[in-house]
């Protein structure tokens, strides 16, 4: 698996690493063998080198993670772990207090990176960056970012660290939503901060196989030997400030995602079909979020 530097912390961080929203299944899924299949799917993840493995203290209640602790279990060292505090619970103490349950829940004593997940309409950013600050300090977490942030908040979150830097913002990044591309990744990439994109498989909603985009991307994959999710993944980690995080609960997904990088490129023809069957935003146009 192809890694590259985590923005300014200099971190080398695979170009995919694995998502764990819903890893424990569905409420009509939910049961241990969907679990035991979920911690086997990360465990292969780790050995084909996805080992950027994103979770959340919200996933299942912190079943998400608890299942992470299983599939890392002896193998901590190998793995850029994030986890991430809810915002109802980001008030100071509240903030160090859910990193403390999250650490219990993945059975480690540090975090490689610890985000806020959506701006707080509850608690002052500053409160949370405080918070943030002070579990660098104690070597709880190694690096700190948000979540969810355009640029006005992002930088809000900027100015309210006196010690640290934000690492990283995270955001939903996928063929139909490419929203982040127009404002936010050219703002990241000046300032260094790495830019991890989200659903990149839509949460479910990827092309259908019939829909006229899909047959766009199995053109391009048919010409690399490729499936078209795994062009899909290449086209979106194709900028050196990106990161993607697909979840896969199934192995043969985690195998098939590990081949979204490696020894093959998109063309800049295949940019430019992809550009033309999932348009980008216009730069003159608002967006929903970003
Ligand atoms: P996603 O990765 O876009 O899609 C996951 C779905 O795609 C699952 O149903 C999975 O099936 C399927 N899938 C994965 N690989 C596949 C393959 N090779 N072939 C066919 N199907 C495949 O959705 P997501 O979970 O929303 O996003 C990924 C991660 O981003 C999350 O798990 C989470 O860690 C993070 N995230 C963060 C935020 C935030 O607010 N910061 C929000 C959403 C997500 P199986 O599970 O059956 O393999």
């Amino acid at each position: 698996m192809l890694k590259r530097k985590f923005g300014w912390t200099g971190a080398e961080v695979p170009m995919i690493g694995m998502g764990t929203w819903m890893i424990e299944g569905d409420n009509r899924d939910r049961n241990r063998d969907t679990e035991r299949r979920a911690v086997e799917a990360l465990r292969l993840g780790l050995d084909l080198g996805l080992t950027h493995i994103d979770t959340a203290e919200m996933y299942g209640d912190g079943r998400a993670e608890e299942l992470v602790a299983e599939a890392i279990d002896g193998r901590r060292d190998q793995v850029f772990l994030v986890s991430k505090v809810w915002p109802s619970n980001a008030s100071y103490e509240g903030t160090l207090k859910a990193c403390e349950r999250s650490l219990k829940r993945l059975k480690t004593d540090w975090l490689d990176l610890y985000l806020l997940h959506w701006p707080s309409s509850s608690y002052p950013i500053r409160e949370t960056m405080r918070a943030m600050e002070k579990l660098v300090a104690d070597g709880m977490v190694t690096f700190i970012g948000v979540s969810n942030f355009d640029i006005e908040k992002l930088k809000a979150a900027e100015r309210a660290l006196s010690k640290q830097r934000i690492a990283c913002n995270q955001v939903q990044y996928n063929l139909k939503y490419r929203g982040m591309e127009q404002r936010l990744l050219p703002y990241c990439t000046e300032q260094g901060i790495a830019v991890v994109g989200y659903s990149p498989f839509g949460h479910g909603n990827f092309p259908s196989s019939e829909s006229p985009q899909a047959k766009v991307l199995t053109d391009i994959a048919r010409r690399h030997g490729r499936t078209p999710r795994q062009v899909a993944l290449n086209f979106l980690t194709r900028h050196p400030s990106t990161f993607t995080i697909p979840k896969a609960g199934r192995p043969e997904h985690v195998r098939e995602n590990s081949g979204g990088v490696g020894d093959w490129k998109l063309t800049e023809n295949d940019f430019a079909a992809i550009d033309r069957a999932f348009p980008a935003p216009r730069r003159d146009k608002p967006l929903e979020m970003i």
